[in-house]
């Protein structure tokens, strides 16, 4: 799960790290009472949304002004003008994909004197099964880039669950950033203090990009990108306050309610299978034979009729699914729960694109003669192999 920057920051606070002050704003009228409030002289108009490259990016409506989505304002009129420009438009970055997204929300922050910028992250490393911090001195850059043309310039620094971060860990993420004396210590402390609120809030990744130096001699956080575990969501009851319905695909959130495990993605193919390696290796197969899926989906192991007939909805709601693969392996799952919630979500939704249906497993006879004696027109397969052909042909209009 992704918050807002301001949100990120919030909570970095929380846990001592140096932010600067800001106010963030719902709408055009609160942005004088919000620039006061900080008093200026500098103060910087950030666009929220959960995607970086805002400084960046463009927005696609004329009237929102040339400027990108983090705009440095010198009077409280300007910050007033860039509220309305920027409230309810679009906004493109690198990271958004071309549509863009809406910017709903706007955070008002003091306006810093930048000596320096760096870059610093944390991040589970699945390759030592740790918490890593990644460092740079290259920072306010696309660091994908940096990575690319100068892998020298970044460090990583692994730390020990065992100690947690430790004073060793602050001194080497110091000097990789080129610090010393006060610079080095505030690092130290730093790293600390970001280790502490990584783990406590089972967070998956806290970007600072920048990490700045002021010109009076000071590290601070001036962006902040956090990701939380969404399977420790349950532990943080106010992590899970922070939530943004509106950030996230709409057919992602229905199908969270139901408990299931859905990623929509750009293809065709709508697949509904239980297990995340069958799920996996149905997508691999669809491209394999070189069509692209529409979403990824596992229905689980106990699914009830009410949980397919739920996925079912939710995949047909999809405009771009031109077919449906349902891939099901009957272990813990019965074949003919499978059947009879297919055949009572086609009842419901109706079934305008072409069905696969491929099931194995307990009750794999009786399964299929509920689908062939439902009379709805549905495509058996014996196997993955045969499933995938067929789905692929049926798109393609075969
Ligand atoms: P993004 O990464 O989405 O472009 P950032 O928060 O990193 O957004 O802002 C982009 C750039 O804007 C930063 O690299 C920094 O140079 C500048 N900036 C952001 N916040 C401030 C601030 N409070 N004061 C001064 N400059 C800022
Ligand atoms: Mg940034």
């Amino acid at each position: 799960m992704n918050i807002h920057e301001y949100q990120g920051k919030a909570l970095l606070k929380e846990f001592g790290a140096p932010v600067s002050r800001g106010v963030a704003i719902f709408s055009a009228e609160e942005a004088e009472a919000a620039a006061k409030e900080l008093g200026g002289p500098l103060w910087v108009v950030k666009s929220q949304i959960h995607a970086g490259g805002r400084g960046k990016g463009k927005f696609k409506e004329a009237d929102a002004g040339e400027k990108g989505g983090v705009r440095l304002a010198k009077s409280i009129d300007e910050v007033k003008e860039f509220a309305s420009q920027m409230l309810g438009k679009t906004l493109v970055t690198v990271q958004t994909g071309e549509d863009g997204k809406q910017v709903n929300r706007l955070y008002i922050e003091d306006g810093s004197d930048i000596e320096k910028e760096f870059y610093l992250s944390a991040l589970v490393d699945r390759a030592t099964g740790r918490v890593a911090f990644v460092v740079s001195t290259e920072g306010g850059m696309d660091i994908e880039q940096v990575a690319h043309d100068t892998p020298e310039k970044i460090h990583t620094i692994t730390v020990d669950p065992a100690t947690g971060a430790m004073p060793h860990h602050g001194r080497a993420v110091a000097k990789a950033l080129g610090l010393s004396g006060d610079l080095a210590k505030q690092a130290n402390d730093l790293t600390i203090k970001l280790y502490n609120a990584f783990v406590s809030k089972d967070m998956e990744m806290l970007e600072i990009n920048p990490l700045i130096v002021t010109t009076d001699g000071k590290l601070r956080c001036l962006d902040a990108k956090v990701s939380f575990d969404s399977n420790a969501l349950y532990r943080h009851p106010d992590v899970q306050e922070l939530r943004d319905l509106t950030e996230e695909d709409a057919k992602e959130i229905e199908a969270s309610k139901y408990d299931l495990a859905y990623i929509a993605l750009d293809g065709t193919i709508g697949c509904m299978v239980n297990g995340a390696g069958l799920a996996m290796a149905t997508l691999d197969i669809i491209k394999l034979y070189g069509e692209e899926p529409a979403n990824f989906l596992d229905v689980g192991g106990g699914a009830s009729e009410e949980k397919v007939t739920a996925a079912f909805k939710i995949i047909t709601a999809d405009p771009n699914v031109k077919g449906i693969l349902v891939n099901i392996f009957g272990g813990i799952m019965k074949c003919d729960v499978i059947a009879r919630g297919v055949i009572a979500a086609v009842k419901a939704v109706g079934l305008q694109v072409p069905l696969v249906v491929r099931l194995e497993g307990t009750n794999v006879e009786e399964g299929k003669q509920i689908i062939r004696e439902s009379g709805l027109n549905v495509i058996p397969a014996d196997d993955l192999d045969d499933a995938a052909q067929k789905i692929v042909s049926a798109v393609r209009g075969g």
